[in-house]
C-alpha cells in the first residue's frame, strides 16, 4: 500500500484556512491615546492588520499641551534620548498629516523666563555643555511684552514646537471608525483567550496583543505589576485679548498661545488624586502662578485635567509580558508622549516583527523579577 505524505502542506493550508475563517488579524491594540495612535500608525505603515479598543476612560492625550521640547527647563538638562526622538518625531507626524489631510503640527517658540542673574548664569553654563548646545540659544532675549513681568529676560530653547493633540486624536479616531477598525468599548479581560500562537477575543483572533492604556493599565491584570504611578495634570484655558504673546513662556508654569487670544496655562503635578475631573485647588494654584508673571486682564474659560502615565524610574514601559509571548505593553510616556510616541512605537514594532533589541532603559524586562516575586 502507498503512503501519502502531506504534513507540511496540510499544516500551512490548515493555518491559512483557519486565519481566513477566523479573520486572523496581526494585532489587537487596547487604548487609543498617543501610544495607541503612534503604534497603530506604525503598524499601518508596515502593512499589518489590527483592531483597536478604546473606552475614553483616560484623557491625557486629549488634554495634553502637545509641546515638544528637548530640555527640562527646571534643571536645564536634556530630556532622555531627545536627539533620537526628535529626529523621528516630525517626519512621522508630517506624514500622518498628509494622509489624514489635516494640519496638527505647529511651529512654536519656547522661552524660559529668568528670575535672576544667577539663573541667567546657570543657563549659559548649561548651554556650554555639548549635549545641550544644539538646544539652548546663547542669547538673552529682552522682554518686549508689557504684560509679562520678566526683568531678567528670557532664554530660548531650540528645536521646539507643538502637536495639536486633540485634533490628532479626533482625526485618527475618525479614520479608524470609517474603516471599521475601532471598537468603542472597555476591553474585558474575562473574554481574553490566550492560545500558544494567537489571541482570541469576542470572535476576533490576532497574532499579538498590545496594551497602550495609559494610566488605565492599573486595571490590567497582566501588567499591573509594573510601577506606573500616574501624575495628575490640569490646565486653565484663559482669554487675554491684550497679551498678544506668540511664544510659549515658561515661568513657574507655562503660558502657551493657542490662537484667538486664548492661552493654555499650566500644568499642575499632583500625585495623590487619580481622577480625571478638574479641581478648584488646581485652578487657584494656576491663577496664583499666572498672576505672578502676567499682568493684563484675563478670563478663565475652561479647565482640563488628565493623568500622565508616569513611572517610578521615569522611563517608558515597553516590551513583552514575562510569561505570555504574544502580549506586549506600550506605556509610561510620562509628560513627553509627543516626542516618545513615534520612536517607542517603531522600536516595539521592530522588536515584535524582526526581533530587534529594545532600548534597555525602557524594556520592561527591568521589572521581571518583580513579576515573579509577586
Ligand atoms: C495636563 C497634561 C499636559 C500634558 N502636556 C504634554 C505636552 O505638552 N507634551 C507632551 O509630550 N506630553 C504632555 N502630556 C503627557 C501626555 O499627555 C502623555 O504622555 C500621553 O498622552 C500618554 O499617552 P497614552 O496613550 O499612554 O495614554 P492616554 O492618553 O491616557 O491614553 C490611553 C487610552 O487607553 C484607553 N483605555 C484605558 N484602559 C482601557 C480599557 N480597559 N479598555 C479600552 N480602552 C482603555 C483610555 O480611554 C485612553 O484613551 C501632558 C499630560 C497632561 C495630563
Amino acid at each position: 500500500m502507498r503512503t501519502i505524505y502531506l504534513p507540511r502542506v496540510n499544516k500551512w493550508f490548515a493555518m491559512t484556512a483557519y486565519n481566513y475563517l477566523c479573520q486572523m488579524l496581526d494585532y489587537l491594540v487596547v487604548g487609543l491615546g498617543l501610544a495607541g495612535v503612534t503604534f497603530c500608525e506604525t503598524l499601518k505603515r508596515n502593512g499589518k492588520t489590527f483592531k483597536v479598543f478604546d473606552d475614553a476612560s483616560q484623557q491625557a492625550s486629549k488634554v495634553a499641551g502637545g509641546m515638544y521640547n528637548p530640555v527640562i527647563l527646571k534643571r536645564f538638562t536634556k530630556t532622555w534620548n531627545a536627539t533620537e526622538q526628535l529626529a523621528e518625531m516630525l517626519p512621522f507626524y508630517k506624514e500622518l498629516e498628509q494622509r489624514l489631510g489635516e494640519v496638527f503640527t505647529e511651529e512654536l517658540k519656547v522661552v524660559r523666563r529668568f528670575a535672576s542673574v544667577e539663573e541667567q548664569n546657570d543657563w549659559f553654563t548649561a548651554a556650554d555643555k555639548s549635549a545641550l548646545q544644539p538646544f539652548l540659544s546663547t542669547e538673552i532675549h529682552a522682554n518686549k511684552n508689557q504684560y509679562i513681568a520678566a526683568n531678567f529676560g528670557f532664554g530660548e530653547v531650540l528645536g521646539t514646537g507643538k502637536i495639536d493633540c486633540a485634533k490628532l486624536m479626533s482625526g485618527y479616531k475618525k479614520e479608524l471608525q470609517k474603516n471599521g477598525l475601532l471598537v468603542s468599548e472597555t476591553f474585558n479581560f474575562d473574554s481574553l483567550q490566550l492560545g500558544s500562537n494567537h489571541i482570541g477575543y469576542k470572535g476576533l483572533s490576532a497574532r499579538q496583543i498590545v496594551f497602550s492604556e495609559g494610566y488605565g493599565m492599573q486595571k490590567n491584570p497582566y501588567f499591573n505589576y509594573l510601577p506606573l504611578t500616574g501624575t495628575k495634570g490640569e490646565y486653565l484655558i484663559v482669554r487675554a485679548p491684550e497679551l498678544k504673546e506668540t511664544k510659549a513662556v515658561k515661568a513657574s508654569i507655562f503660558c502657551i498661545p493657542e490662537g484667538n487670544d486664548l492661552y493654555r496655562i499650566g500644568a499642575t503635578y499632583k500625585w495623590k488624586d487619580k481622577k480625571n475631573d478638574p479641581t478648584e485647588s488646581a485652578k487657584a494654584e494656576l491663577i496664583e502662578k499666572l498672576n505672578a508673571f502676567v499682568t493684563c486682564d484675563y478670563e478663565v474659560i475652561d479647565q482640563l485635567a488628565g493623568i500622565r502615565p508616569t513611572v517610578t524610574d521615569r522611563r517608558p514601559l515597553v516590551g513583552r509580558h514575562p510569561k505570555h509571548k504574544n502580549m506586549y505593553v506600550l506605556n509610561g510616556f510620562g509628560s513627553r508622549g509627543v516626542m516618545i510616541g513615534p520612536w517607542a512605537s517603531r522600536q516595539l514594532a521592530d522588536y515584535i516583527e524582526n526581533g530587534e533589541p529594545l532600548n534597555t532603559e525602557m524594556d520592561i524586562a527591568r521589572f521581571t523579577t518583580k513579576y515573579f516575586q509577586g
